[in-house]
């Protein structure tokens, strides 16, 4: 057989990773050397070379979308679909399996996943169950405890309080969740490889059937895998089993979510792999390869690797100031614009910004200009509301004993079952370990109900078990549109709302049957035994956890830094750059999370195949206030024979923006005392630029030092 398609298009050190024919394989590299190719090339390789079945390889990549494309891309080279692989994320493949012993781990058959927008108001609805002061013990802080211990490995009876009272409610509210969600069979996105990893540390029958079963694990962005994926990881790999990892230290960016790159160096110490490393970048302008060199040489504590490319020069990286958030849009979207002008496709630019709010500005002046475009993250189909009550029927169909559920829609459309009917039926459901479907059936029975609130209570169990009944066995389409019809969601809306709010919502609610009726279940999900309907919920829940979209056609591409990893564009704008924006103002102080900020901008410019825009504005509106700020420290951090400034310093600004009565820095020198409306009495203490646009720092006697826009700022001079 001719395989020499798989190895063709690789260099030396590529194809010795593909061919590795013993032991583990590290492959350490940096951005855009083709590790991804490499692993992709890999499963080709063993399928066609090493007859390895689809069905004895288990890939893991970071999100949904890179999980599909590598499928494509396996596709594409074996010229067939390799059905029976697992290609998955950690939480997709720990749920298939648990899905597959759910009895094992002692969870329903039906056991739902919880979204982390459910969660929070699972957390919320325990701490105030509990009684407690919801200023001392936020769900959000709350939440982020109980992931936290979940990703270390740790369950209540772990965590060492130290008979502090503080920490011991802490952990008893995360006992208390943790009853609810076992309760209701809900599970909770670190609940599902916990789970996991419990059944294979406790079961010796599961954890060798698995261990025949994956002879090759292979996994992609492995400098962001968590504790418990690596502890996952180690148990699956028995003596047999060959692992095929991928990484770079230098891209590890979810250290604030759990990701330990010290992974990278524990599998080193733990498998003794053969260690491969690519050194040439496929990717992008030698510019920008070194600009991003420049920029992560900062960072301490690497494990340093070399980078080159035989690519072009290219362009500078073209940096430009703007005066404020509208300007560097206008900008961005301008230069968009001559990109199609001059034949590029949308698709091939992207917006890359530090957070999800700065995409609104870029979406208005896309809009202005008739370009298509996607954001990525943020609110997507599956967080909307309406598609979430619309799912939660769906899912008391499948399960009513989810709570989490029957919370959201037992009174949407209102029906008259007020918090106080509501609180009985938890107190009932508490005080006997049941379900709220279990307890409103019991209190309906016992007559425990005023008579309007049983006879609403009534007619929603009812409506619930009639949808049961009837649906059971059609086809999930038709569930679908008949949960949407028969709880009357567009009549509530249209009650509730303006009519375009409305309209957009019903427009949801049918694309959501769409979804529904043409939805192809995963082959490998069937053969775990799912139904459609599991498979389908199940989807939309991980799915609404990951930030990242849908695949999409021609359209200009929006997203933050974080869900760009992986991705590569001919043309990357990188947005806001700015000192509290990026590095965002939580990381300034902390030197460990500093570097991880770099880290991002070493993502993000290393996303950039041919330009590299870089911009920020020196005011923006913040949390309702106008802010002015300092260019990224990043910025500086690019050798200057490299860029381009666009708008060089700020002496040609034109003046802009509200002038009355500003004081011309040519009257103000450093020394002056001036007054500010808000801030104060203050000294200048540096001045940069000259007239309305010169920037001022001032030191303000209460409010401390800070830059101004002399234009903008009204100061009084008082000396
Ligand atoms: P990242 O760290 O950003 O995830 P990566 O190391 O996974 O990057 P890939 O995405 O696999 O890199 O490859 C980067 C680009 O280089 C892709 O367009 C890929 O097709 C191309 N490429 C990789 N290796 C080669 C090669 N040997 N010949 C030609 N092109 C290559
Ligand atoms: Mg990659």
């Amino acid at each position: 057989m001719d395989v020499s398609h798989l190895l063709d298009d690789l260099n030396e050190p590529q194809r010795e990773a593909v061919t590795a024919d013993e032991g583990h394989v590290l492959v350490l590299a940096g951005a855009g050397s083709g590790k991804t190719r490499v692993l992709v090339h890999r499963i080709a390789w063993l399928i066609q070379v090493h007859h390895v079945s689809p069905m004895g390889l288990l890939a893991v990549t970071f999100t949904n979308k890179a999980a599909g494309e590598m499928r494509n891309r396996v596709a594409r080279l074996l010229n067939l679909r390799p059905d029976g692989l697992w290609i998955g994320t950690f939480h997709g493949i720990c749920h298939r399996i648990l899905r597959m012993h759910a009895a094992e781990v002692g969870l329903p058959e039906t056991f739902q996943i919880l979204d982390s927008d459910d969660q929070y108001r699972l957390v919320r609805r325990v701490i105030r169950d509990m009684e407690l002061d919801e200023g001392e013990f936020p769900a959000r802080p709350m939440q982020g405890f109980i992931n936290h211990h979940k990703d270390e490995g740790r369950r209540p009876e772990h965590i060492e309080t130290f008979d502090h009272a503080f920490q011991a409610r802490q952990v008893a509210i995360y006992r208390n969740y943790q009853d609810y969600c076992e309760r209701s069979g809900l599970v909770d996105f670190a609940e599902l490889m916990l789970r996991t990893l419990e059944l294979l540390r406790d079961n010796d029958a599961r954890r060798t059937h698995y261990r025949d079963r994956f002879g090759h694990i292979l996994i992609d962005e492995f400098q962001d895998t968590n504790t418990l994926q690596y502890a996952l990881v180690r148990l699956l790999a028995g003596p047999q089993n060959r692992l095929f990892v991928v990484g770079d230290d230098d891209q590890s960016i979810y250290g604030w979510r759990g990701a330990r790159v010290e992974n990278v160096a524990h599998f080193s110490r733990d498998f003794d792999p053969v260690m491969v490393r690519l050194e040439q970048n496929y990717r992008s302008t030698a510019t920008i390869l070194e600009a991003a060199n420049r920029v992560i040489d900062h960072n301490d504590q690497r494990m340093g690797k070399n980078l080159w490319t035989e690519g072009e020069r290219g362009d500078p990286i073209r940096i430009f100031s703007a005066y404020n958030a509208e300007e560097e849009a206008d900008f961005v979207v301008a230069r968009i614009h001559d990109w199609i002008e001059q034949g590029g496709q949308p698709s091939e630019s992207a917006v890359l910004y530090r957070s999800n709010a700065q995409s609104r500005l870029f979406e208005q002046a896309l809009l202005r200009e008739d370009i298509p475009y996607r954001v990525y993250g943020g609110l997507r189909f599956f967080e909307r509301a309406e598609v979430k009550d619309a799912m939660a029927y769906l899912r008391l169909l499948h399960n009513p004993h989810d709570d989490a559920a029957f919370e959201r829609v037992v009174n949407l459309p209102a029906r008259g079952i007020g918090e106080r009917t509501l609180s009985l039926v938890r107190d009932h459901a508490r005080g006997r370990g049941q379900s709220l479907y279990e307890a409103a059936s019991a209190l309906i029975a016992e007559g425990g109900f005023t008579a309007r609130a049983g006879a609403a209570m009534r007619a929603f169990l009812q409506l619930i078990g009639q949808l049961e009944a009837e649906h059971r066995d059609s086809a999930l389409g038709e569930a679908m549109a008949a949960v949407v019809e028969r709880a009357e969601l567009a009549a509530w809306y249209q009650s509730r709302e303006p009519a375009d709010r409305a309209e957009a919502r019903e427009e949801n609610l049918a694309e959501l049957v769409r979804a529904a009726d043409s939805f192809n279940q995963p082959f490998e999900d069937e053969q775990a035994g799912l139904s459609p309907m599991a498979s389908f919920l199940a989807q939309a829940a991980l799915e609404a956890g990951e930030h990242q979209g849908e695949r999409w056609q021609d359209c200009v591409q929006l997203m933050t830094l974080h869900s760009a990893k992986g991705l590569e564009f001919p043309l990357v704008f990188m947005a806001g750059m700015e000192e509290g924006l990026f590095p965002h103002q939580k990381s300034i102080e902390d030197p460990e999370r500093l570097a991880e900020e770099r880290r991002l901008c070493y993502v993000g410019m290393t996303r950039a195949m041919r330009q590299l825009y870089i911009c920020h504005a020196e005011s923006r509106m913040l949390r309702g206030q106008t802010s002015f700020s300092r260019p990224s420290r990043f910025l500086t951090e690019i050798p200057e024979a490299l860029t381009e400034n666009l708008r060089p310093g700020l002496r040609t600004a034109p003046a802009r923006g509200p002038m009355d009565g500003p004081i011309e820095t040519g009257a103000l020198s450093l020394g002056a005392t001036v007054r500010h409306a808000r801030f104060g009495i203050g000294t200048v203490i540096n001045i940069e630029g000259q007239g309305s646009a010169a920037r001022l720092q001032i030191n303000f006697e209460s409010a401390g030092p800070k830059w101004l826009v002399s234009g903008y700022a009204n100061l009084e001079r008082l000396d």
